[in-house]
């Protein structure tokens, strides 16, 4: 059923701790972590706890849920201290667009100068 935990998904076994992270923040909703591979000095992801496979399809079911991850990147980014100089916020939804966990989540990236457009 839509928003269920999937046995199968890496991001459901870091929400209920089966699989360990750095978990930098948390709400009723969301929850946030360090990304095992780093592409900026601060980069972390926020998820849903609800499983969705990709942002597109979570805003469409839970629209107050997709809000929720967007206020949890905001509120990350003023926790990271890259609030100030400007932070990136991307969702890769599909593979084409270089989207390799399919469990909704966007990517908080800050702490150096960010390009555009990106690769
Ligand atoms: P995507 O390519 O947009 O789907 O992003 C998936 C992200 O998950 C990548 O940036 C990976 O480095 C990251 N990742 C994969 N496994 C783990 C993990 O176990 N902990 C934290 N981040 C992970």
């Amino acid at each position: 059923m839509a928003g269920e935990p999937q046995a199968d998904c890496l991001f459901c076994k870091i929400v209920t701790g089966e699989v360990p992270a750095t978990v930098v923040h948390e709400t009723d909703t969301t929850y946030a972590f360090r990304d095992i591979n780093p592409q900026a000095p601060t980069h972390v992801l926020v998820i849903p706890k609800a499983h969705y496979p990709d942002a597109a399809s979570l805003a469409a079911a839970e629209p107050k849920i997709a809000a929720d991850v967007l206020h949890a990147a905001g509120q990350v980014a003023a926790q990271e201290g890259i609030d100030g100089t400007g932070f990136r916020i991307v969702f890769n939804t599909g593979t084409g667009a270089g989207q390799t966990v399919f469990h909704a989540h966007a990517h908080v990236l800050g702490g150096r100068g960010l390009q555009w457009p990106p690769g």
